[in-house]
């Protein structure tokens, strides 16, 4: 059983991941089981190319930190279990926590962060309910968002990436599986705010 599974290794995805693998030294994050279904085939990192990035070298491919970003995580967060090359199916709701159907295998979550991308040709079942036309992109582009308060869909389910609202740019997508992650955090921590800082030591 995770307690929070996250779907998708994009750059919400893997965002998400990292600031939640961060807090492993955190009294209220120890133990905590964290996974990240990181299929990345369609992502929009594949084809990007990054100039406008504050911290980015101009000129970074979306696929290097496609690859850099599981290396990151992996290195600096080996207790977040990276799961490849599988595609989710189906996700739903029983006694209190998810099951998550891929084309391989069937995993079990309190928590699940869904961050698989804008488009339209979403098929994974159980969130049709969800599903509108997206509020901040172009009509005819087709593509959609899961109606969220605050990246929250339903209980412990949440939405991040340009899949919860955003406009598609690279800072605020994976500012916003960022964000998903301090409010898992601020969860376990008893609703007490939380946020992960590392410091220069002096
Ligand atoms: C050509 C191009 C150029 C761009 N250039 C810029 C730029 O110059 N500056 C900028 O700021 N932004 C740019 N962007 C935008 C930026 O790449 C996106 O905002 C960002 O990638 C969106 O992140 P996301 O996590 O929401 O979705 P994605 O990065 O698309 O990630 C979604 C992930 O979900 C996975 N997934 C999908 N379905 C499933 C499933 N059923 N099961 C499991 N996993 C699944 C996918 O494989 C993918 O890894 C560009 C995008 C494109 C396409």
């Amino acid at each position: 059983m995770f307690d929070a599974l996250i779907i998708g290794g994009g750059a919400a995805g893997l965002s998400c991941a990292l600031v939640l693998g961060s807090a492993k030294d955190k009294a209220y994050a120890k133990n905590k089981h964290i996974g990240i279904i990181a299929h990345q085939k369609t992502s929009h990192l594949q084809t990007a190319l990054f100039n406008n990035v504050l911290g980015l070298e101009p000129g970074t491919t979306g696929a290097s930190i496609l690859e850099s970003g599981k290396n990151q995580l992996a290195t600096l967060y080996p207790h977040v279990k990276q799961i490849n090359r599988e595609k989710v199916l189906e996700i739903s709701n029983s006694d209190g926590h998810f099951s998550i159907r891929t084309n391989k295998n069937t995993y079990q979550s309190k928590i699940v962060v869904i961050a698989v991308g804008y488009t339209n040709l979403i098929s994974i079942k159980g969130l049709e309910a969800y599903i509108e036309p997206h509020p901040r992109a172009a009509a005819d582009k087709e593509r959609i968002w899961l109606k969220n308060t605050d990246h929250l869909v339903s209980e412990n389910l949440y939405v991040a990436g340009a899949l919860a609202g955003w406009r598609s740019q690279f800072a605020i997508t994976s500012g916003s599986g960022a964000h998903v992650a301090t409010d898992i955090l601020t969860l376990w921590n008893d609703g007490k705010h939380a946020k992960v800082h590392d410091k220069i030591e002096v």
